[in-house]
């Protein structure tokens, strides 16, 4: 078999790996590159290899990291089936819309600065999305195990990091050989709400993600506690908290523990909880069709009768003048808005009217890449760039990092230790240094770190 490595090589974002076994050509994501706008040249750039050659594509997740090309895909040829889990087939949907949305709005508005000096093109547009949609096939439940031609066989099992992430295994007979790959996708953080632990089978040869494979998380519980001590705090100055989150498994997660907080008591019962994001709105009707993928305590507080993202005071914004309306309220909010990085959406307004009081808070409860706003501001900027406009940041910052999607490196040990990976471990979805330590934590396994647009036979 050959690997060819397409994205998140020796890099954290757009995740791409090729796979050329028994005459088949298969893709294991097809992810954006993702950070500040330098990158929107990078995903613009010809994939690699001959889109309409690729037989099949086997999606792990929906974060945009890792589906975010696949218009481009489609655009440059590709007519094969898309397989994945029934929820990661509808988050793709709403991940790839909205980005589609964001590249339109992006290009429309540098057409009209650029006045008559051309238009500009969006990346793609809602329209190629419909395309992609027409290639999704098959969907596949955890460890069901579906043919993919002569003798190669994939399965999916739980990775435990967004709603219907999977690692996938492939099982393939060569030359009387059985071989199993396993490509890990996104690993999840063990103990977080909602979702189960991931559960990695056994395998010959693992390619694994290692994000934070030189740091240990503090305890999901700790995080939390900060949280509501923030919030509370922010609360008793009479201010506004704004959460900048992702739209997807993060907004769901501290809905989950607000909720939790206003059933104890350590918040106020009818907190004013505003989601102010159509996408995450939509993200939350998705999850509560999945119960299934749920683990037993999100599935205990449903059999109690409880929605486990619902709480009196918590109000959904889908239309704009509802948004407008949040800017209005002095304090005693919480504002839970994207984007994460803070790169575009309602979250920028919302900072706007909040990072000027020093009543008010922001929390950042995830990832910041470097170059994003939200970087710069948990990196203590004094004054930030907004609508043209200098705004002073005076508001209490936190930056809680133990809510991380990712498994730490004990965790992503523990995975690999499960996994096996004894004949070869391929490392990607790391910065370089990070990826040079952890393989030094693997003994004697023999461990590939590979450059972008290599080929790797094995
Ligand atoms: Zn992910």
């Amino acid at each position: 078999m050959k690997l060819s490595f397409h994205g998140a090589d020796r890099d954290v974002t757009g995740s791409c790996h090729r796979i050329e076994l028994a005459g088949l050509q298969l893709l294991v994501d097809c992810g954006m590159f993702q950070g500040g706008r330098e990158l929107d040249a990078e995903n613009a750039e010809p994939l690699g290899f001959n889109a309409s050659r690729i037989d099949a594509v086997l999606l792990t997740h929906a974060h945009l990291d890792h589906c975010g090309r696949l218009p481009l895909l489609v655009k440059a040829g590709f007519r094969g089936e898309i397989i994945c889990t029934a929820p990661t087939a509808e988050l793709t949907r709403i991940v790839l819309n909205d980005s589609a949305r964001i590249a339109e709005e992006d290009a429309a508005r540098t057409s009209r600065r650029r006045g008559g000096a051309g238009a500009v093109k969006p990346l793609y547009t809602r329209e190629d999305v419909e395309d992609v949609l027409k290639r999704f096939g098959r969907v596949v439940g955890y460890n069901e195990s579906i043919a993919l031609g002569e003798g190669v066989t994939a399965s999916f099992h739980d990775a435990g990091h967004i709603l219907g992430s999977a690692s996938v295994l492939l099982q393939v007979e060569e030359g009387g050989r059985r071989r199993r790959l396993l490509l890990s996708g996104d690993i999840g953080n063990r103990g977080r709400p909602i979702l189960r632990d991931p559960a990695p089978p056994k395998a010959d040869i693992v390619l694994m993600e290692t994000t934070y494979g030189d740091r240990q998380h503090r305890s999901v519980q700790a995080s939390v506690d900060e949280l509501i001590e923030a919030i509370d705090a922010t609360l008793k100055r009479h201010g506004n908290v704004v959460i900048p989150s992702f739209a997807l498994e993060r907004t769901q997660e501290i809905l989950y523990y607000l909720r939790e907080a206003t059933e104890s008591g350590r918040l106020p019962r009818n907190l004013p909880v505003f989601l102010d994001s159509p996408m995450a709105v939509s993200t939350v009707e998705v999850y509560r069709r999945y119960p299934e993928f749920f683990d037993e305590n999100a599935r205990a507080v449903l059999a109690n009768g409880s929605d486990p993202f619902g709480m009196p005071g918590l109000r959904m914004t889908r239309e704009h003048e509802d948004s407008m309306g949040i800017n209005r309220i002095e304090g005693g909010a919480v504002i839970i808005a994207g984007s994460g990085m803070c790169t575009g959406g309602r979250v920028r307004h919302h900072l706007r009217h909040n990072l000027g009081h020093d009543r008010s808070a922001v929390i950042f409860v995830g990832f910041a890449a470097r170059g994003t706003l939200a970087r710069q501001i948990i990196d203590g900027a004094r004054y930030v760039q907004l609508f043209g406009e200098q705004v002073p940041v005076r508001a209490h910052i936190h930056t809680i990092n133990g809510f991380s999607a990712h498994a730490d490196q004990s965790e992503l040990l523990a995975w690999h230790a499960a996994a096996g990976g004894r004949e070869r471990t391929i490392l990607v979805h790391g910065e370089e240094s990070v990826m040079a330590g952890f393989a030094s934590l693997l003994g004697d396994v023999p461990v590939s770190m590979p450059e972008p647009g290599s080929e790797l036979v094995l």
